[in-house]
């Protein structure tokens, strides 16, 4: 087997342009996994650090993969015909909802464990009892390393509860599909918004495998973190990975903190107060994969239904504290969630459109404007650039100096020894009382 897998097509004798853009270049490409699922020879596998290896002499050259990968492209128009039928509109950061509701598991064992309402677990459970799915494509931790994340199917209760929380790490989650064409199994897949982009398009390609694909949780996700955080954020802490058990992103009450479970039974809490005060503001600068900053996509527009965190504020802080935000989006996801709601397995409180535009405004300014000045900036300087199709808003001298600034900051980050300076300055005593002073800010009025 050549070796394969590096960038600009590497070691490949076939002709790279039919395949998916990871082969030849890894900054486009978004480890979603789609390309090892649609291979109908099984020659594509995903690498450690998540891109895809191509094993030549399995390859028919049939271009599925290339056809179906979402890294180098995304066009809003075709994704929304292949999900609602429509071309729909790239605008909103929202994308298509017909409702917006906060929602709660009414399990206490699931909410407990769940990355905000436990939302998706239980409308996972409640469709594997009532026989609607065979079971779950979900992403839990690697039990043989505790820096990785690891996608698999989920088919019992106690596999989809162990998948609870957010890994806020790189899983080629899509690669969990392959092998569903030799299977009658019907699944729901939790994603990330480019992972929905990839079954979305194999869906177009492939109309079969809408059959197979009962419902697609999609997550909010403004980035993932590239793979060396664990190690760093364990290093800057004076721990070695080998003492570590389990990582858990979301530990304690909500929002949690990322905490290192170790081996002698002691949980090490990672950083200062909260993920979301203390951590997730300067990891996602630091560790945000290239890709991810050209990426449009922030609520899971193409998705069944899709499911973030209730950030929603008001005068007294949290309105809805320790609960998930759910956008319905397609009939099937209408009728799971309402069909759950009468069970009594979750409860859902219909909320204003405009509160959660107000909480997620960072989409719109990350999303749907420094992403696409970005990649077209790239495309101008010649850099490998994502071709984004859609009707995106304007953007005005404010959101290009926002890029710029954002851009430098991520350059620093680029630099390992620049990062790990950072990480540990932000990570040290001196940061405490700041970052408490913000909480306290935080809590203010917000409106
Ligand atoms: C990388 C990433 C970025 C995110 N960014 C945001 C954000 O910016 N704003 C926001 O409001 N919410 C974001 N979320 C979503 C948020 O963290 C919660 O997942 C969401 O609120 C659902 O909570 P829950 O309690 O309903 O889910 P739970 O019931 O706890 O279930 C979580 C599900 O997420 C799945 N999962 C965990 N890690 C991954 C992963 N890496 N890839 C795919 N699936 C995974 C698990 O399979 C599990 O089924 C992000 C999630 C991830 C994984
Ligand atoms: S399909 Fe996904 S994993 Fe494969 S090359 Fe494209 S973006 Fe990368
Ligand atoms: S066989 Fe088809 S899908 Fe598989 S790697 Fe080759 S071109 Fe891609
Ligand atoms: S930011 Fe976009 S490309 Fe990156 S993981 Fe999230 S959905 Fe995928």
């Amino acid at each position: 087997m050549p070796a394969a897998g590096a960038p600009e097509g590497q070691g490949l004798s076939i002709d790279t342009s039919i395949l998916s853009v990871g082969f030849r270049e890894h900054d486009l490409c978004t480890r979603c996994g789609t390309c090892g699922a649609v291979c109908p020879t099984l020659a594509v596998s995903a690498g450690r650090n998540g891109f895809p290896l191509l094993d030549e002499s399995k390859c028919i050259s049939c271009g599925l993969c290339g056809k179906t990968c979402p890294g180098s492209r995304v066009s809003f128009p075709e994704l929304s015909c292949s999900a609602f039928g429509n071309a729909g509109s790239a605008a909103d950061f929202l994308g298509h909802a017909s409702r917006f509701l906060a929602v709660h598991s009414t399990d206490t064992e699931v909410r407990a464990g769940a990355a905000s309402g436990g939302a998706v677990t239980e409308l996972l459970l409640f469709m594997l009892e009532t026989g609607r799915i065979d079971g779950a494509v979900v992403t839990g931790m690697d039990p043989t390393d505790p820096t990785r994340a690891m996608t698999f199917i989920a088919r019992t209760r106690e596999q989809i509860l162990r998948a609870r929380q957010s890994r806020y790490i790189i899983s080629p989650v899509n690669q969990a599909l392959r092998g569903i064409r030799k299977t009658q199994d019907r699944l729901a897949c939790v994603c990330l918004p480019c992972q929905v982009h990839g079954i979305r398009k194999w869906m177009a390609a492939e109309p079969a495998i809408r059959d197979r694909i009962a419902c697609i949780i999609g997550l909010f996700c403004v980035t993932t973190l590239d793979s060396p955080v664990i190690r760093e954020l364990l290093a800057a802490r004076g721990i070695s990975p080998e003492s570590v058990d389990e990582i858990r992103f979301r530990e304690g009450g909500w929002p949690g903190r990322i905490c290192a479970f170790m081996k002698d039974g002691a949980v090490v809490p990672l950083h200062h107060s909260n993920f979301k005060d203390g951590a997730i503001n300067y990891l996602t600068r630091l560790y945000s994969p290239v890709r991810c900053r050209m990426c449009p996509d922030g609520t899971a527009e193409f998705a069944d239904i899709s499911v973030g965190d209730a950030w929603m504020r008001g005068r007294e802080g949290y309105t809805h504290p320790a609960m998930s935000v759910v956008l319905v989006r397609t009939q099937a996801g209408a009728k799971l969630v309402d069909d759950a709601v009468e069970a009594g397995r979750i409860v859902a409180h219909e909320v204003p459109a405009e509160a959660v535009r107000r909480a997620f405004m960072t989409f719109e300014k990350n999303k749907k404007k420094s992403a696409v000045l970005r990649a077209a900036r790239r495309a101008r300087s010649g850099k490998p650039a994502v071709g984004l199709e859609g009707d995106f808003p304007e953007c005005g001298i404010t959101d290009r100096l926002r890029e710029r600034g954002a851009s430098l900051v991520h350059l620093l980050g680029a630099a390992p020894r620049v990062r790990v300076a950072l990480l540990r300055m932000l990570l040290s005593g001196f940061m405490a009382p700041l970052v408490a002073l913000r909480r306290r800010l935080k809590r203010a009025p917000a409106e």
